[in-house]
């Protein structure tokens, strides 16, 4: 079976990447740069070219930039659509924009581009997001699942850079589903909806300061010292990014899954939680992590946390989730080389 993978140079796809292989799957993967694509060639030369190739895509945003990328030889059966901007530095109205748009025409942009030119594809895949869920007008303690839908609006959009991230992940999944309802293309449609994602980074990072965004908050707490804050937590929910890639095959695979959306966690944790696990399992760092964090491992705030229900998850994709230390353990290891 041969997938094509959106983004295969970043955080989560990495991982998305590794499973598939482990799988059989052949991967053919887009990247921005030949240089991106010869690097992930490098590190998997156990592969041959039929069970791991890379296309060139420069930028998702660009009307027809799909259009070549799904005329595969030997065809595609599936694609797993993983790449789209997640940062917060989009500030003014043109960046914010700009995000939304890739956002938006990367989605729309690789479902037009298969229905057209592809048409042995039976199953896309996106990474879409809890973001998409969220709804800040409830109680934290709400209990999340697939029915919840982040009812963010476009001006709201353009009021924060946090906003715009969520909104672009929101727009995104609704036009995927519009095109679906609308379109009635010869495939179906999953969605992947995880919230924080951490754990071992093993796509190409040059420099620290180049971390994805999720993972930076560990970046923080190592360099830190016991004097430098707590990172605040904002969404106390997470999933390992090697469990998060397990999802994604299982929903290429499962024909229950077509046509659904998954919230894809192993639930609660803290940043103050994390700060305590890494100075129990790396006894370098300890004084460096904050001091006077009253939470220790499995406590919550008395504020409450991020309430969720992950039973479709488990039911359906058969998730079996790691616990918290793991993936903390994941990053630190992959990580701390670069400190
Ligand atoms: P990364 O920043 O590591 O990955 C983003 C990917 O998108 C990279 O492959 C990047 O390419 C690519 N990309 C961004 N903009 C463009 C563009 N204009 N043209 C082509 N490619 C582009 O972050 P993650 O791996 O964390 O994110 C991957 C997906 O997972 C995103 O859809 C994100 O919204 C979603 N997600 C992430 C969560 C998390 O906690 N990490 C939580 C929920 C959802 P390049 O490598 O060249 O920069």
């Amino acid at each position: 079976t041969r997938v094509l993978l959106t983004g295969g140079s970043g955080f989560i796809a990495a991982h998305i990447l590794e499973s598939l292989l482990e799988h059989g799957y052949s991967v053919l993967t887009t990247v921005r740069s030949t240089q991106k694509g010869q690097q992930i060639l490098d590190s998997h030369k156990q592969y041959g070219k039929d069970k791991l190739d890379f296309v060139v895509v420069e930028d998702i945003e660009k009307p027809g930039a799909f259009d070549s990328a799904v005329v595969a030889d030997p065809p595609l059966d599936a694609v797993v659509h993983c790449a789209s901007p997640y940062h917060f530095n989009a500030k003014t109205r043109d960046e914010i924009q700009q995000l939304l748009s890739t956002a938006i025409n990367g989605t729309t942009g690789i479902l037009k581009a298969i229905k057209a030119h592809a048409p042995t594809v039976k199953r896309v895949v996106i990474t879409s997001s809890y973001a998409a869920m969220v709804d800040y007008g409830k109680p934290m303690t709400h209990i999340y699942t697939e029915a919840d839908w982040n009812p963010i609006t476009e001006e709201q959009a353009y009021s924060s850079a946090p906003f715009a991230y969520l909104a672009s992940k929101t727009f995104s999944e609704k036009a995927a589903w519009d095109f679906m309802k609308d379109e009635k293309p010869g495939f179906s449609l999953t969605t992947i909806n995880p919230p924080m994602v951490y754990g071992p980074v093993i796509h190409a990072l040059p420099s620290l300061d180049k971390i994805n965004t999720s993972n930076a908050r560990f970046v923080s707490l190592l360099k830190g010292s016991p004097t430098t804050p707590c990172p605040p937590t904002v969404n106390y929910l997470f999933v390992d990014v090697r469990d998060l890639a397990v999802a994604h095959v299982r929903a290429l695979e499962k024909p229950e899954a077509a046509g659904q959306r998954f919230l894809v966690t192993a639930g609660n944790y803290s940043n103050a939680e994390a700060a305590q696990i890494i100075g129990e399992e790396y006894p370098e760092y300890k004084d460096r992590m904050p001091v006077g964090e009253a939470l220790k491992p499995g406590e919550r705030p008395a504020t409450g946390v991020n309430g969720y229900d992950n039973t479709k998850s488990i039911e359906v994709l058969g998730m079996k989730y790691r616990p918290f230390r793991e993936s903390v353990v994941g990053v630190v290891e992959s990580i701390k080389g670069l400190l």
